[in-house]
């Protein structure tokens, strides 16, 4: 961790510990309380929706079960409370995976709609199962005791503070390791992180099941900070509070997170407070002028933008002093808060914040680059297997979609070390060759071995792990993550840490992670982007994104390496520079599939060169020979050599 942000955290800390002792108002203590409790839950549900992009709606109902774990756990079997706070995150973790099933099927706002289902019915079981929940009439739950020593609302309210500081570095440590960047590149691209064998299904259910852990915690430490839960506190209400909060403070931040805990907690009170409502107006709208001329007078932003902010927090103040009665508006504003909010700052607070700040520091951002690579003991490229046998040998393949043949009776026999051409006009089931060669698509009839194993109706993360990598004709990047990072993704099946592992921060962890990300710098190296490392893929220029896709390819150390249309916007000197790439992948071992349209190129580089044409193999062999084929300048050389 960056040393500023240990500081920036002790400090944070200190001060978060100390307000019991500066107030000993037990009302603003709670309040304090409370939103550390529900920043817990934030963090958890910021897993699912700032990483891997999945909405949760059923956030509330992990909530409870957490709560009602440990009530009945304590009222029904008077458990101590160092088992039921593991207890309550044990089985809200299991309840995590249940919600997670239906985010392997649907997304979206099908998603939305089928968590919040799943919360209703955690609402209306609480409610029925009378015989443990005592049902609407709730649960009582004193303050704990530990060896005798009962807490009060003060220490207790440290109790929460260090569970906060614990969840949050266990919560940092997770996000910045291997599991962190596969819950990344689930919302960068499903497609991609399965081919790179991070399995989109494996780790959906992970990303659910650890943030229902949070919940559960948080849900638990409620219970006892309220001393009474009943069902109808965790409703659809509270869940769409808990989703905004993530929104609001800002996607992928535990900083965000903490303030839209804050915002959540604090906002209806607020609104509850006139004179208060007043004063927060009036100095948002200062805040928000001062901003704007500051902004626009560094030319960070221009005066149209911040015309809307400036007017629309200026009304909110003069409309503050016009109200005699907040009653009636609360809802209206709060509403209009939101909105504003959402519309004009979509990656949240933080995010906007950010956003000035890397303003500033543009340029300085390079600078920290790793050259090293000769460093490690590691070989970047691992040699792959040799011998004169076939790496791929497929029969027969038959894609069908619908009535259409994309692929018909094709054959394809891979040698080992030798780049294989795959050419054809546009639409004769090239891609689609790939698309079933990774398992993206089952053939509707035909066999494929690899390595002497049958590859058809395995998962495309098992095929990849098995040692087929590839690239996407349209390219399929992490795009959020940086150029490092997403190297790093392929380096996924280089960890054998888990959870546990990553929380502790083992030697095992450590050792994984160091050579992880020295192998992702040599790769970054290899492929002549070391120095844009820290980029993030969606801002590296079309050419350098095709670049990088390959060297995550080949972070997988695969036997078998499929490009799709490498050289598809790539300049001249980028072209020459891709060729002496791929004759160096070559030189490691291993075998290409390279379909292309540049001919120059595939005629200099392949050593046989397949022709498709709709969808049928129409010529194969040495490529002079397949230039001079008959069939094959008909179908396409003729009308599109270049
Ligand atoms: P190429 O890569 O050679 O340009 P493709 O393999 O992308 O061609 O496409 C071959 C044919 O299969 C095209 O007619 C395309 O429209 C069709 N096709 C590809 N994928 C699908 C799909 N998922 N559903 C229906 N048709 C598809
Ligand atoms: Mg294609």
């Amino acid at each position: 961790m960056n040393r500023n942000y240990v500081f920036a955290s002790v400090i944070g800390f200190a001060l978060l510990a100390l307000v019991p002792v500066f107030t000993h108002n037990p009302y603003y203590i709670h309040l304090v309380e409370t939103i550390m409790i529900y920043a817990i839950l934030l963090f958890g549900l910021d897993i699912v929706v700032g990483y891997t992009g999945q909405v949760s709606l059923g956030h509330a109902g992990l909530f409870g079960i957490g709560a009602y774990t440990a009530g009945v756990l304590f009222l029904k079997v008077g458990a101590p409370f160092w088992v039921i706070v593991p207890a309550s995150i044990a089985v809200t973790a299991v309840f995590g995976a249940l919600l997670a099933l239906p985010a392997l099927r649907v997304s979206g706002p099908y998603l939305a709609m089928v968590t919040m289902a799943f919360g209703t019915i955690i609402q209306i079981l609480i409610n029925e199962m009378t015989f443990l929940t005592e049902g609407p009439m709730g649960l009582k739950i004193p303050k704990p005791a530990v060896a005798g020593y009962k807490f009060d609302e003060q220490s207790f309210y440290w109790v929460v503070t260090a569970l906060l500081a614990l969840s949050l570095l266990v919560v940092h440590r997770v996000l910045r390791s291997q599991l962190g960047r596969a819950f990344e590149a689930l919302r960068g691209s499903p497609v991609a992180s399965d081919c790179m064998g991070v399995s989109v299904y494996k780790y959906k259910v992970y990303a659910f099941v650890i943030s229902a852990g949070f919940a559960g915690l948080a849900g638990c430490l409620y219970a006892y900070s309220e001393q009474y839960i009943s069902p109808n506190t965790y409703n659809n209400e509270l869940t769409v509070m808990f989703l905004l909060a993530v929104i609001m403070g800002g996607r992928k931040s535990r900083i965000g997170s903490m303030l839209g805990a804050t915002i959540i907690v604090l906002l209806p009170k607020l609104l509850d407070d006139l004179e208060m409502f007043r004063m927060v107006a009036s100095v948002l709208a200062v805040l928000m002028l001062i901003g704007a001329i500051i902004g626009v007078a560094r030319k960070m932003t221009t005066a149209q933008t911040m015309a809307v902010p400036v007017v629309g927090t200026a009304a909110l103040a003069v409309f503050a002093f016009w109200l005699d009665s907040i009653t009636d508006w609360r809802l209206s504003i709060f509403g209009l808060m939101i909105l504003f909010v959402v519309y004009y700052l979509q990656d949240g607070i933080v995010g906007f914040v950010r956003s000035l700040l890397s303003h500033r520091s543009r340029g300085a951002k390079t600078a920290h680059v790793a050259h090293a690579v000769d460093s490690h003991v590691d070989p970047i490229i691992r040699a792959a297997k040799n011998g004169g046998d076939d790496v791929l040998v497929a029969k027969e393949v038959l894609m069908q979609f619908g009535g259409l043949k994309a692929i018909n009776q094709v054959d394809l026999r891979i040698k080992r070390g030798t780049i294989h051409g795959l050419i054809g006009p546009n639409g004769s089931g090239k891609s689609t060759m790939m698309n079933v060669l990774t398992g993206i698509y089952v053939p509707t009839a035909g066999s494929i071995e690899f390595e002497g194993r049958s590859v058809v109706g395995r998962t495309s993360s098992d095929i990849a792990l098995s040692g087929i990598a590839r690239t996407f004709q349209n390219v399929q990047l992490f795009g959020e993550m940086t150029a490092l990072q997403n190297v790093q993704v392929g380096l996924h099946h280089t960890f054998h840490s888990n959870f546990v592992d990553v929380a502790l921060n083992t030697s095992r962890y450590a050792q994984e992670d160091k050579s992880a990300t020295a192998r992702a710098e040599g790769l970054l190296a290899f492929v002549g982007l070391a120095d844009l490392a820290e980029e993030q893929a969606r801002n590296l220029p079309y050419g350098k994104q095709r670049l990088l896709e390959i060297a995550r390819a080949l972070a997988l150390d695969p036997q078998l390496l499929l490009l799709d249309e490498p050289a598809a916007g790539l300049t001249a000197p980028d072209i020459k520079e891709l060729v002496l790439i791929i004759r160096k992948i070559r030189d490691h071992g291993i075998t290409v599939i390279l379909i292309e349209h540049h001919m120059d190129m595939v005629m200099s580089i392949c050593d046989t060169v397949s022709v498709l044409d709709f969808g049928q193999k129409i010529a194969e062999g040495q490529p002079a020979d397949v230039q001079a084929n008959e069939k094959v300048i008909e179908a396409y050389l003729g009308g599109t050599a270049t």
